[in-house]
């Protein structure tokens, strides 16, 4: 199967790194087609980013710092200008002040809630509200998600929170935009080495745990999501809108450790 986004634009949002699961969707895109343009946050990253986007074929490289909306005008503007209509957006933003990444999520304080749920929650919507007029022929919206929305994972806490609520949004754009043909969807991704994985404390033991006992005894790769992205970002999941979907070897179907883990 190639080509599957021939003549495809879309805009990916989110890649810090060659580790970010931006990247992962990103080379999935690209080998079946896709022209992409991407956002970066801060000029650090703009340099790590510019040489990724030239590996896929792409000159559309815009900053974006999700808590200045005008940055986003600017960036839709742009799309708005160069290509007149876009098929997808990928939305892969989350943030959180790490000293709140541990303990108790009773200790979150306001400020860091507030900024997290802008910054990981309301920038999808802010985003796809922008967005939707350019997909005039209708389009795919994805964010990134994590099962820490509904169960609760160590550490995790606000974020948790935070991705409660972006489920919850994408359900209500998914309703919102369904009429016009546009598709809003998240992948619900296991544990994963990366920028922002880092950030949660005892990151590494939750990866090994979930190692350990998933169904498929292994942790995904950003390229496993990049594919899963692949489907629902192109037609093959054209009947796909408000779904959350699991790309994390099982461990979310489990309710105990394995027989092995529990006998340790
Ligand atoms: P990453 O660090 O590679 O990507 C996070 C991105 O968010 C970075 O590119 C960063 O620049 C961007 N970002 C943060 N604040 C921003 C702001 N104010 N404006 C614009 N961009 C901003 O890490 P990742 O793990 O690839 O994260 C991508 C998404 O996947 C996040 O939503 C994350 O919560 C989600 N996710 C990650 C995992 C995991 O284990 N890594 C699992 C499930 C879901």
């Amino acid at each position: 199967m190639t080509g599957i986004m021939q003549g495809k634009r879309g805009l990916i949002m989110g890649v810090a790194n060659n580790h970010s699961i931006a990247w992962g969707i990103s080379k999935a895109l690209a080998a079946q087609g896709a022209e992409l343009a991407f956002t970066y946050q801060g000029d650090a990253l703009g340099k790590r980013v510019k040489p990724l986007a030239a590996e896929v074929g792409s000159d559309f490289v815009l900053p974006c710092d999700v808590e200045d909306v005008a940055s986003v005008d600017t960036v839709v503007d742009a799309i708005g200008e160069r290509w007149g209509k876009l098929d997808f957006i990928v939305h892969a933003i989350g943030f959180s002040d790490k000293n709140e990444l541990k303990g108790l999520y009773a200790d979150t304080t306001r400020e860091n809630f507030s900024r997290t749920m802008v910054i990981s929650c309301f920038s999808f919507t802010e985003i796809a509200k922008r967005c939707a007029p350019l997909m005039e022929d209708g389009g795919a919206m994805l964010t990134l998600t994590y099962n820490g929305s509904t169960r609760v994972i160590p550490n995790y806490n606000v974020m948790g929170v935070a991705k409660a609520a972006l489920e919850a949004s994408v359900r209500y754009l998914a309703a919102d935009y369904g009429p016009r043909g546009i598709r809003v969807n998240a992948i619900s991704a296991g544990p994963i080495r990366t920028l922002a994985g880092a950030g949660i404390s005892d990151a590494r033991a939750i990866l090994s745990w979930n190692q350990r006992n998933a169904p498929l005894r292994k942790t995904v790769t950003i390229d496993q999501v990049g594919s899963s992205a692949l489907y629902l970002l192109s037609d093959l999941s054209a009947g796909v809108t408000g779904e959350i979907h699991f790309v994390d070897a099982g461990y979310n179907v489990t309710s105990m450790p394995t027989l092995e883990t529990l006998r340790k």
